[in-house]
């Protein structure tokens, strides 16, 4: 059979790491076993769900290479939701309940009181049509409760192990609200059975509800999926990830400048307790993932954590796949200054220093003392092609010359050349900075 996951997001937000950890092991899942990843909208709640975030998901997937087989939306399928409650309101599965919040409340004070666990009483099966009829007079509206059949419920779970729910100690979960819009449980189980979806991969807090889920998938007559219940990403606290950092949301990380490859190999390897590796290729991505991987420790993650792989995702880029954007940059040094400058980037924006560097024009630092030095150095400078021989060949004359060695040497050179005290290597520096530049920088022109 072939396999089917979802991604199931509500937007109602952005997507922030913690559900981009959810959304790419989806993707992997289905890739890694040749299935098709089902990109589904969770938006019944209409109220906080809008088109600008839906339309942020998909371009916050898009840029991290995470592209979907098939695409749903649940707000446009409330037909196949009310006909699934039909079908359980004809099984007597689903029951019509009147109480308020408040005289819900009441009950779960007298019970907590009274020592006893503050479940759901079933008041409201026990109603008789006339008792019914007159909450209705009343212009009450009803909301609607699953009626749980009160057994333990036991599965193995892919990544949490095996699992036991006693249904008998849980309150029926209400799937229809008094407004008359289905809740998320029944939702989901009904576009999981009717997609189906083989495999729920989700947050280790949806376990819960995976039970009661189970007991609706059986009372509609689908399959039940396999299941994996993912650790949740925590920061370096321990606790969860702040969805209002901006640095938290895919977006705000992609503003920051950080590579979509950086997010996905960080993720990927805290997921499975990996040294932090840089994946370039999304086929590489796939090689390197294994579903059994997941679920033995929290993954935690930090800011600091995803820099030092953003710098490792730059140096190990080609040229092309930079090309476009350093031409952006109105950076033309062409792949010979990317092999000089990738190594000396944390973000792709960094590059622009190194150009500004080898372009000029920069003010050459001399110290006062120096000043002959710096002559004599440029005296030597080698005739003919700046070539990536041309720095060895050059401070082997000058040491000779001058007797300098080691820092005393190198130092006063590249300050005077680049303007800094680090920096890429000078011998790959000297030819894209040229020979006139290199003479007019020694002896302190602005080059
Ligand atoms: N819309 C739900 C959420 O974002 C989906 C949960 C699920 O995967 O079943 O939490």
């Amino acid at each position: 059979m072939t396999t089917l996951v979802r991604f199931a997001p509500s937007p109602t937000g952005q997507i922030h790491l913690g559900n981009t950890f959810i959304a790419l092991v989806n993707w992997l899942h289905a890739r890694k076993t040749g299935g098709d990843f089902l990109l589904r909208m969770d938006d019944t709640d209409v109220e906080r769900s809008t088109v600008e975030y839906m339309e942020g998901i998909k371009a916050d997937l898009t840029w991290l290479g995470l592209d979907w087989d098939r695409y749903e939306q649940q707000s446009l399928r409330t037909d196949r939701y009310d006909a699934a409650a039909e079908k359980l309101k004809q099984m007597g599965r689903l029951y019509p309940c009147y109480e308020t919040p408040e005289e819900l409340g009441l009950k779960r004070k007298a019970q907590l009181n009274a020592g006893r666990p503050p479940v759901y009483d079933r008041a409201a099966l026990k109603l008789t049509d006339a008792e019914r009829a007159a909450f209705e007079a009343d212009g009450r509206k009803p909301h609607w409760r699953f009626k749980l059949d009160q057994v333990v419920v036991s599965w193995t779970d892919m990544t949490a192990g095996p699992q036991h729910y006693d249904l008998g100690s849980v309150s029926d979960p209400v799937l229809i609200r008094e407004n008359g819009i289905p809740v998320y449980t029944l939702a989901s189980v009904v576009d999981d059975g009717e997609m189906g979806v083989t495999d729920v991969i989700r947050g280790h807090d949806h376990l819960p509800n995976q039970a009661v889920q189970m007991q609706l998938l059986e009372a509609l007559g689908f399959d039940q999926p396999k299941t994996a219940h993912l650790p949740l990403l925590m920061g370096m606290d321990g606790k969860p990830l702040s969805k209002r950092l901006d640095s938290n949301a895919v977006s705000g990380l992609r503003g920051l400048g950080f590579e979509p490859q950086a997010v996905t190999s960080l993720l990927l390897c805290l997921g499975q307790g990996d040294a932090p590796e840089p994946i370039i290729t999304m086929d590489a991505l796939v090689e390197a993932f294994d579903l059994g991987n997941f679920g033995r420790a929290t993954p935690k993650f930090a800011l600091d954590d995803m820099k030092t792989m953003n710098g490792r995702v730059l140096h190990a880029l080609a040229y092309e796949a930079v090309a476009d954007r350093l031409t952006d940059m109105g950076i033309e040094g062409g792949a010979a200054f990317w092999e000089v400058a990738r190594n000396n980037v944390t973000f792709l924006t960094d590059a622009k220093e190194w150009w500004e560097v080898i372009k000029g024009p920069i003010e050459p630092q001399i110290d006062s003392d120096d000043v002959a030095f710096m002559m004599e150095a440029s005296g030597l400078f080698p005739d003919g092609e700046v070539t990536g021989q041309t720095w060895d060949i050059w401070t082997k004359e000058v040491k000779e010359a001058t007797g300098r060695k080691g820092k005393t040497l190198f130092k006063p050179l590249r300050l005077a050349l680049t303007a800094r005290d680090h920096g890429p290597e000078l011998k790959d520096l000297l030819p894209l900075i040229g020979r006139d530049r290199c003479l007019a920088r020694l002896t302190g022109d602005f080059a």
